[in-house]
C-alpha cells in the first residue's frame, strides 16, 4: 500500500488555537488577524508568561474541531492507503512543555480515529524526513520531501498562495475533504 502522511492542525482539526486566544483575551478575533501563521502572535508581549501558563493549564483539542469530513475519509482511506498522522508538537512560545501537547495530541488522536493504527501516529517536526507517496498539509514548508503527490490544505495562512507558485513546487491546492476523497480514492 502507498504510505500516505496527513497532518493534524489546520488539515484535520481547526480553530483550536484561535479559540483559546479568544478566551485569554476576551476578544473576538478570526484566525486571519494574526496575519502569520501563528494565532498566538495576537498575544502581546508583556502577558507572554501568563499565555504560557493559561495554555499549558487546558488541552488546545478541547477548543479544536474536526473539519468536516475529515473523520469518513480518513477511515476510507485507511483501507487503500498505509495512513499516518504526523504532527508537530514543539510549542513555540515555551518549548519545555512540548511534552504535554504531544500527550494531548496523542490521546486526542487515538480517541477521535479509533480505526488508526496507534503506530502509524508520529511526531515530528521535519516531516521532510520521513518518506511518503503522498502528502497531505496545510504548510508548504511541511510538504517538502520527496511525495508523487503532494496536496496543501487551504488554511487562513495559505489562501494568498498563488497557484503558479504551487505548481513550481508540484503542489496542488484542496480545500475540502471531499476534494481529498475524490483525488485519492
Ligand atoms: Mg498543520
Amino acid at each position: 500500500m502507498k504510505k500516505l502522511i496527513i497532518d493534524l492542525d489546520d488539515t484535520i482539526t481547526e480553530k483550536g488555537f484561535i479559540r483559546m486566544v479568544n478566551e485569554f483575551l476576551e476578544a473576538d478575533y478570526e484566525q486571519e488577524d494574526s496575519g502569520t501563521y501563528y494565532v498566538n502572535d495576537l498575544i502581546p508581549n508583556e502577558r507572554m508568561d501568563e499565555w504560557v501558563k493559561f495554555f499549558e493549564d487546558r488541552n488546545v483539542y478541547d477548543y479544536a474541531n474536526i473539519i468536516e469530513g475529515a473523520k469518513e475519509t480518513i477511515k476510507k482511506l485507511t483501507e487503500k492507503y498505509d495512513v499516518y498522522i504526523a504532527t508537530s508538537f514543539v510549542f513555540r512560545d515555551k518549548p519545555e512543555i512540548s511534552g504535554k501537547i504531544a500527550y494531548d495530541k496523542f490521546n486526542f488522536i487515538i480517541k477521535e480515529f479509533p480505526f488508526l493504527n496507534m503506530r502509524n501516529i508520529i511526531m515530528i517536526n521535519n516531516k521532510d524526513m520521513l518518506e511518503a507517496d503522498i502528502r497531505v498539509d496545510d504548510s508548504m514548508k511541511k510538504l517538502k520531501g520527496d511525495a508523487e503527490l503532494k496536496l496543501l490544505f487551504t488554511a487562513y495562512h495559505n489562501k494568498n498562495i498563488s497557484d503558479d507558485e504551487l505548481s513550481k513546487e508540484g503542489i496542488t491546492r484542496v480545500n475540502t475533504w471531499n476534494e481529498i476523497e475524490k483525488i485519492l480514492l
